[in-house]
């Protein structure tokens, strides 16, 4: 066997690649990990609103065009750890609903091939893994779990304990969001995480977010057997002459072209990226891309509907962390609105500096110090719906399309005239009964909806499924045309749910990686002593 032959290859390295990596390492199976993009620099820029919101300066520089043709400027990250570097880290499990066929106002929300009960035993491994911080029996929606949290929830700042009290007396039931930040607040002086205001959105600088690079990649290259390779972007994938096998992985390290061979290979680039990946691997055998008999690849593009709805009101939000407070109690409908609606959490503490990046250019400055020291930060989030015209291709200059329409529109438009309300309802106890109302009037909300360049829950491109004529994975994540190619990362969702991914791509790339051990005929016993030898070094360390 060649030196650039392994028994798995493994493209990418966000919560879907750097999950399997971590979980199949100590199988003492020879893996190679591809990424694109290098480690985040540690740096003190890492936490500069300015740098990191304002000039984009860790995004990606690619463009992509829309469906007209016009250039996007995604918001996605290209390094170790993927988009997990850069995200909130909310680690929510789907509802047990959601692996169900529901009945939205747009239209269906299709089943999973999976059931929940499936996943459940791989959640609760994902979170141990992510440290999540949570407390099990406070948000209605929540799926059962065998086990409590790893860790108690992040605490409420008090403004936020307050709006959390209000919603409380109002009927709602708001929660603890679960995050993965390693936080110990009966230890701060022991506390990896400092609780800063700049995690949402930001790279950790000293390492106390759990993200897939500090989690699981750190981890997996300690063992001999793994290796990666960074800057290593992958071009290609080649097949033999039957078609059935992933032959070469084509990759291009520092601007040489080299190739790699490997008994089983694993996408997992994003589900932009990997769709994207697919397409461009196009040959005799897979004229419409590799996989694609179904013509299923790059379809069913899902982002989720999001806005940042600023409440600014009366009373100041001198919040640090703020992104501790969930109200899931509109997920699947009202009284005066059966369908489902979604989920109300928060995004990390907006700044002046943030805010200047969308603003007005005549909004003086004192204007957006104010409205920042006032702004509780909602962030909405309801879901897509599968459609096969949303989808991701590759234009004539090799470039990405994303064309997308969005749909189920009226459920978000619902969901923010519910938070509307909702904060109506409430009565400050603190402050005054004025808190909630706005500061320059009466519930004065400033709202977005998050663009097409935003593109941090992409999901769906590369649907799993029993049946080859509609799905491109099979329930195991196998590509149902060939024998040795899998798909982990958030392209395989076949309905996108109202909450955040990540911990699902993580439990589901668990879950294909135990499939992968029988495969590979790794041996229980082997493999949980190695287990046992790395949480011994882990202690010493
Ligand atoms: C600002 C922000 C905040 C977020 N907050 C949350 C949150 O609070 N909770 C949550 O659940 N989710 C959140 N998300 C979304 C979450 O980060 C993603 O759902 C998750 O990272 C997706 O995992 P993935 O494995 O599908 O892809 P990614 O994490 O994007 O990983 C893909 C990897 O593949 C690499 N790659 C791509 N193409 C190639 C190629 N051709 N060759 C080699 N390597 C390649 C990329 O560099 C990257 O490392 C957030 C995202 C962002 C950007
Ligand atoms: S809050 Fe904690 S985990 Fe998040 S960036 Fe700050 S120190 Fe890191």
């Amino acid at each position: 066997m060649s030196d650039n032959h392994y028994d798995v290859i493994i493209i990418g390295t966000g919560a879907g690649g750097g999950t399997i990596a971590y979980h199949l390492a100590p199988s003492g199976k020879r893996i190679l990990i591809l990424e694109r993009g290098d480690y985040v620099p540690r740096e003190k820029a890492n936490w500069d609103p300015q740098v990191v919101n304002v000039d984009a300066h860790y995004s990606t520089k690619e463009s992509w065009l829309d469906k007209d043709g016009k250039e996007l400027h995604p918001h996605t990250n290209y390094y170790v750890g993927g988009n997990t570097k850069f995200y909130g880290a909310a680690l929510f499990r789907l509802r047990k609903e959601d692996f169900g066929e529901l009945r939205h106002h747009g239209g269906i929300s299709p089943a999973w091939p999976v059931s929940y009960d499936d996943l459940e035993p791989y959640y609760t491994q994902a979170e141990n893994l992510y440290q999540v911080h949570g407390n099990r029996g406070e948000d209605p929606t929540e799926p059962p779990a065998n086990t409590p949290y790893p860790w108690p929830a992040v605490s409420h700042e008090p403004r936020i304990q307050q709006l959390s009290d209000d919603f409380a007396r109002s009927g709602l039931k708001p929660f603890h969001v679960p995050v993965g930040i390693m936080l110990d607040e009966k230890n701060p002086h022991k506390s990896r995480c400092i609780r800063c205001n700049t995690c949402d959105g930001f790279a950790c600088l000293v390492g106390a977010k759990s993200d897939s690079q500090v989690v699981c990649v750190d981890e997996a290259i300690r063992h001999s057997n793994v290796t990666l390779l960074t800057n290593s972007l992958v071009k290609r994938l080649d097949t033999d002459v039957s078609g059935r096998e992933v032959k070469s992985v084509v990759v291009e390290r520092n601007g040489v072209v080299e190739s790699y061979s490997a008994d089983v290979v694993v996408v997992s680039c994003g589900a932009i990226n990997s769709a994207a990946l697919l397409l461009r691997s196009a040959n005799d055998k897979h004229p419409r891309g590799l996989a694609n008999s179904s013509d299923v690849v790059g379809r069913h593009y899902m982002g989720h509907t999001n806005s940042v709805m600023m409440a600014i009101s009366k009373c100041p939000n001198p919040t640090i962390f703020q992104k501790t407070l969930g109200v899931n109690d509109f997920y699947f409908g009202s009284k005066d609105f059966e369908y489902p609606m979604g989920h109300i959490s928060f995004v990390g503490k907006l700044d002046a500096i943030t805010l200047k990046a969308g603003a007005p250019a005549i909004a003086p400055n004192f204007t957006l110090e104010l409205m920042a020291k006032h702004s509780l930060d909602f962030w909405l989030t309801s879901e897509d719906l599968p459609d096969p015209s949303n989808r991701v291709t590759i234009g004539r200059d090799g470039k990405i399309v994303l064309t997308y329409t969005p749909n189920n529109l009226e459920a978000h438009e619902r969901l923010k005239s519910k938070l509307k309300q909702a904060m109506k309802q409430t009565n400050c106890t603190m402050h005054g009964h004025e808190c909630h109302q706005g500061l320059f009037g009466r519930n004065l909300y400033v709202g977005q909806r998050i663009p097409l360049a935003g593109v941090a829950h992409q999901n769906g491109t590369i649907r799993f499924g029993h049946d080859p004529k509609t799905s491109v994975l099979d329930p195991n994540c196998k590509a149902h045309d060939l024998d040795n190619l899998y798909v982990v990362d958030g392209s395989f969702f076949p309905s996108s749910a109202a909450v955040n991914p990540a911990l699902t791509i993580m439990a589901n790339a668990l879950r294909v990686g135990d499939h992968l051990m029988k495969r590979l005929g790794v041996s229980s016993k082997d493999y949980e002593q190695t287990l046992r030898q790395d949480r011994e070094l882990a202690v010493s360390r």
